[in-house]
Formats: C-alpha cells, sequence, structure tokens
C-alpha cells in the first residue's frame, strides 16, 4: 500500500515580494557579502592599514599561473609563460610568478630595469614594445634579451648596436594579422598580409648579426572568441614555413601574446562573465590543437620542436586581488536615486571605464534594494565605479569589496588628487605583508624644487 503524502491544510496567506532576495533586476548585492580574504577579516585589514586598501591574494595568484600553465601543457610542450609587466608590476606580484618559472614580458626600459632589479636574467626577457632607445638595446644585447622587433627603424638600430658589440643577436619578430575575430591591431610589429613581415624577415636574413628565431604576435585583449587564437597560429605557422622554405630563418619559438579574457563584465556586454568569457581550455583548445595538426611533420624534417610562449596577463592576475573602499557619505539624488560618495574611485579603479566590477559588501544588508551610484572621491563629474547598481542601504563607515582589480590597476592609478593608499598580499599562510605603503606629502614632494627665487618667498597678512 502506498502511503499517500498530503499536505496539512493552511490558512490562505498573502506575504510580501520581499525585497533584497532575487527578483527581476537580479539579485542585489547585498545578499552575497564578503568578510573576509584568504581567511584574513576585512575588518582587521582596514583597521590595520587603513582604507582604501588593495588586498592581493597570493594562493589566487599562484593558483591561476598553475592552472594556465597546467592547462597548455597537458595539451603541448614546451609552453613558457613570461609575465606582462605592464598589467602588474607591483615587485611582490612579479616576484611570485618568477617563482613558479614565469619569465618577464617587458615593454619599455623601465620595465626592463625593474625585472632585472628583482633578479630576472636578462635571457628570461622577452622585450616588446614600440620604443626601445639605443642605450637599453646595447644592454639587451649585451644582456642576451630576447628582442621582440616592432618597426624597420627598431630593426636597423638592432642592427648598427649588435654589430658594434661584435655580437650575433637572436631576435623576434612581432606580427600583425588579420583574424576575421577581432579588431586588427596593426600598429604593434609588422603586417603579414602587405608582406611588410616578409621584407622585415629578409632583412634580417640579410644581417650578419641578428639572427631570427622567434615569431610573435598579440592580436589584442580580452578576447572572448577563441577562434581567432585558433587564426592567429595557422597564419604565424604558414608565415614560418614560407620564410623557413626560402631559408630566411629557423624558427624555434612561436608567442601567441596575451589577451585571455579574466571574469570581468565589460560595459555594454548585458552579460555576465561566468556567460561571455570563455575557459581556459577553450582557448588553449584552439591554439594547441593548430599547433599540434600544423606543426605535426617539423621533427621528421630536422626542424626544432616550437616553443610556445604565452604572455597572458589580465587572466592570471585579475581575480587574485581585490580593492576595499569605505562609504564617506550618502546623498540623494535629484532624480530619486540612491547614491554614495566612496574613498575610492578612478583614481585607483582606472578598469571602472570599461567593466562593471563586481562589489560586495562586508557584511549582509538589509532593506529594500534600489537602483545606486558609487561615486569616487574626486571632484571630478567622471569620477564613478559603478553608474547603476541594485544595493541595500549601505552607511558611512560600510565598506565594499570591488573584485577583480588585478590587472591595470596598480599600474594605470594615479596620484591624482588622492594619495594612492597600501597594498597587502595576504599569503598562503594568511599571514599579511605591506608590498607598496601608501604615499605621503613627503614623498610627493620629493620630485619637486622650487627656484630660488620662490623659496619662502611670500607672506600673507594675517
Ligand atoms: C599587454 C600585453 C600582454 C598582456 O595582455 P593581457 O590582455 O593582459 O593578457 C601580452 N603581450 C603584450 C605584447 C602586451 O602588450
Amino acid at each position: 500500500m502506498t502511503k499517500k503524502l498530503l499536505k496539512t491544510w493552511q490558512k490562505p496567506s498573502i506575504t510580501p515580494h520581499q525585497l533584497g532576495t532575487l527578483n527581476k533586476f537580479g539579485r542585489p548585492i547585498g545578499t552575497d557579502y564578503v568578510d573576509k580574504i584568504d581567511g584574513v577579516a576585512v575588518e582587521d585589514l582596514l583597521r590595520e592599514y587603513g582604507s582604501p586598501l588593495f588586498v592581493i591574494s597570493e594562493k589566487r595568484l599562484r593558483d591561476n599561473v598553475r592552472q594556465l600553465k597546467r592547462t597548455f601543457e597537458s595539451r603541448y610542450q614546451p609552453v613558457i609563460h613570461a609575465w606582462s609587466y605592464k598589467t602588474n608590476y607591483l615587485n611582490a606580484v612579479c616576484a611570485t610568478l618568477h617563482q613558479e618559472g614565469s619569465w618577464a614580458e617587458v615593454v619599455s626600459a623601465f620595465e626592463y630595469e625593474k625585472a632585472r632589479s628583482l633578479g630576472v636574467p636578462g635571457s628570461r626577457i622577452l622585450f616588446n614594445g614600440p620604443h626601445k632607445p639605443r642605450a637599453i638595446l646595447e644592454r639587451c644585447v649585451a644582456e642576451g634579451a630576447q628582442i621582440h622587433i616592432d618597426n624597420l627603424d627598431e630593426l636597423h638600430l638592432l642592427n648598427s648596436v649588435a654589430r658594434e658589440l661584435d655580437k650575433v643577436t637572436a631576435v623576434t619578430l612581432r606580427l600583425n594579422l588579420e583574424t576575421g575575430y577581432t579588431e586588427e591591431w596593426s600598429r604593434f610589429g609588422f603586417n603579414l598580409e602587405s608582406g611588410a613581415a616578409l621584407d622585415a624577415a629578409i632583412q634580417i636574413s640579410n644581417s650578419s648579426h641578428l639572427k631570427l628565431s622567434g615569431l610573435h604576435s598579440h592580436i589584442g585583449t580580452f578576447i572572448l572568441d577563441a577562434r581567432a587564437y585558433q587564426v592567429q597560429v595557422e597564419k604565424m605557422i604558414e608565415f614560418m614555413e614560407s620564410i623557413e622554405q626560402q631559408n630566411y630563418a629557423v624558427i624555434e619559438s612561436l608567442d601567441i601574446g596575451g589577451g585571455f579574457a579574466s571574469q570581468n563584465a565589460v560595459q555594454g556586454l548585458y552579460l555576465p562573465a561566468e556567460q561571455v568569457v570563455p575557459p581556459m581550455t577553450q582557448y588553449a583548445d584552439a591554439i594547441c590543437s593548430t599547433l599540434l595538426k600544423k606543426t605535426a611533420n617539423r621533427e621528421a624534417q630536422g626542424k626544432p620542436r616550437l616553443t610556445l610562449i604565452l604572455e597572458s596577463g589580465r587572466a592570471v592576475i585579475d581575480d587574485a586581488e581585490v580593492l576595499v573602499s569605505s562609504v564617506v557619505a550618502s546623498k540623494r539624488l535629484p532624480d530619486g536615486r540612491a547614491s554614495y560618495v566612496m574613498d575610492a574611485g578612478v583614481n585607483l579603479l582606472f578598469t571602472a571605464f570599461w567593466y562593471d566590477h563586481r562589489v560586495r559588501p562586508t557584511r549582509p544588508l538589509q532593506g529594500g534594494a534600489e537602483e545606486t551610484v558609487l561615486y569616487g572621491p574626486l571632484c571630478m563629474n567622471i569620477d564613478i565605479i559603478r553608474q547603476s547598481i541594485s544595493m541595500q542601504p549601505l552607511s558611512v563607515g560600510d565598506s565594499l569589496v570591488i573584485s577583480p582589480v588585478g590587472a591595470y590597476n596598480n599600474t594605470q592609478w594615479m596620484q591624482f588628487i588622492e594619495y594612492r593608499p597600501n597594498v597587502v598580499m595576504v599569503d598562503e599562510k594568511e599571514q599579511v605583508s605591506v608590498v607598496r605603503r601608501n604615499e605621503t606629502l613627503t614623498d610627493i614632494n620629493e620630485f619637486e624644487s622650487l627656484p630660488a627665487h620662490l623659496n619662502g618667498s611670500f607672506k600673507f597678512s594675517e
């Protein structure tokens, strides 16, 4: 006999739609809060290091780069990851990645010097970028750095430097090409379709001091369609085969640049990052399967197995760092919207111009959610962290955790109107270290000097 599950009768009632839970506007932010970062209470961090505060997770950073390498190495070998300094060149970030075996990818004399000062040998530095003055090229040639040639003037300058130092220098040619899936970046390197790249390869082969051994291209950033990489690798290999057939070069490495998207919401996409950002495996499949297919006969022909070089920046660091910012004032706008003034703005969060960052409170919020604007502290109309977010009311002193912020903020931030705050790193033992201390007036004044006739020259009568 089956037992019938009967519900007991209940008097009908009307339950008001509960504000603050999932509704037709999505989930308001207050239901999802973070009070700890890698085991450390946000409240303690703010008390100790002040607000606003950048917090880096060493564990997440290591996990990300390990996962990147695992994903690629399980499909193709050998693989090298070179850390894109401009994405985040805080020494603690670079040192963590170098410890994980990543090389340095730099785009200026300053970044080259920074990598060297951290102890990266020249031979583990890839030098990209359109501006490489003679002095730095001399240092690179002497130290055996891998120079990625951007233009013909640079090619000729490098040739004369190598001749002067009488050193045969291995170089990489930076290519730009059309993938059909990305906006074409034609300003860096030599164009493939126009024949400029072939011309450059011939010029290098005619030099007795330059030896072309690598091909590079970086097709863009935040690339959401993995097929772009498939076309890129196909075109690079086609080019490689044509220059090898004509004995202009023997290629040892293929550098496909960076550009993998991070879990961040690009403004105007209207879909959450989880739905539009391809998983790393998809990028890896597109790149590695093409590489395997197109280079299968290479070793049989006595040619070196290609080293695959990745320069992934944002996908490695972005979600390993958050910015904690506190509410300094609340203000009702004339159109009825709620708004808050925060102590961090676009001076610290440059990427707020194109991302809708995730914003989470550090405690569960009560009350009804409403459309809210989050302003920064600058006396500038453009200083907006979130133009429109559904959120429950906050109080002065409340803090918000903004994420992911690891990519391009600690390099593109500016000392503008406000001081830059502390950056801390939480290690795998939940220990916190200041990795860049907050600025003071003394720091900033140190760069300046007053001409003698202005020094102590004015007095105001009281
Ligand atoms: C900026 C840059 C990268 C890193 O790009 P992401 O989009 O952050 O992965 C890699 N290579 C070169 C040459 C770059 O300029």
